[in-house]
This record gives C-alpha cells, structure tokens and sequence, in this order.
C-alpha cells in the first residue's frame, strides 16, 4: 500500500512543502493552472513550467453538499460522501486556481481570506493505494 497522487504534473510530490504546477509563457508572461502546452493569450508554445504559490486569498467559493458527476468525481460516494467546499484561491496575483476546500462550513469561510496549499486523502484506489489530491485550508 502506498499514498499515489490523484494525477501527475499536478502539484510537487514527495515535498515537505508541496506546490501546484503551473506554467508561465515566456513570450507574455501569462500564467496557467494546469500546465499547458500553448498560451491561452498570445498563442505562443514557450511556456516554461511555473511553481505557483503556496498561499493565497479566497476569491469566489460555494458548498459542495452532494457528490458530483462520477467519473470524473472520484471520491467516496452514497453513505461515504462528505460535503466540502469548491473555491478560486488568487495565488500570488498571478492566476486564480480551481480548487477544493477542505472548510464545508459556510460560516468559516469568506471571500478574501488567506488560504494555504495542503494535501488531502481523496479515496483508496483498487489495489489499496491511498490517493492524494490537492486542496485549500484557510490559514490559522
Ligand atoms: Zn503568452
């Protein structure tokens, strides 16, 4: 058994201090979450990758309190779901990531709030792998 990250390329793995990996295009300096492969901007394909920063604000939330569509959710569902929070956190003034939240309750969350980058058991996978995603924790 071992932990898995949900998808690869998406946050540092194996790091103390995991970060999301965006990218950055060298022609306009527009950054993306996910990494891509050609700037939504100007259209150039230099885009070199982009370490994002671990924290940042709030920006625009609400409250997931049933599960979603699966695939591609691939979380527990029926008895096993627990609702959780769904935001955009600006990072670094630079990009406003998709993100889950690991706050449900409305009356601890509030648009621009400082939030913080952890990593969060998501479910256990077929062969008993523990995998792991990426959420935001409003910072203590
Ligand atoms: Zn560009």
């Amino acid at each position: 058994m071992a932990h898995l990250p949900v998808a690869e390329g998406v946050f540092t793995w194996q790091a103390d201090e995991p970060q999301l990996i965006g990218s950055r295009c060298a022609a306009c300096a527009i950054v993306t979450f996910p990494r891509q492969g050609s700037c939504p901007r100007c259209g150039s394909t230099e885009m070199g990758e982009h370490l994002l920063d671990r924290r940042g604000r709030l920006w625009a939330w609400t409250t997931q309190d049933y599960p979603p569509p699966s695939p591609p959710y691939a979380g527990p569902n029926g008895n096993e779901f627990a609702p959780f929070g769904i935001g955009y956190v600006e990072l670094g003034g630079e990009v406003k990531v998709e993100t889950r939240l690991t706050e449900a309750n409305p009356e601890a969350l509030a648009t621009g709030m400082e939030m913080e980058l952890v990593l969060i058991p998501l479910h256990t996978d077929d062969d008993g792998n523990d995998v792991v995603t990426f959420a935001f924790q409003p910072v203590a």
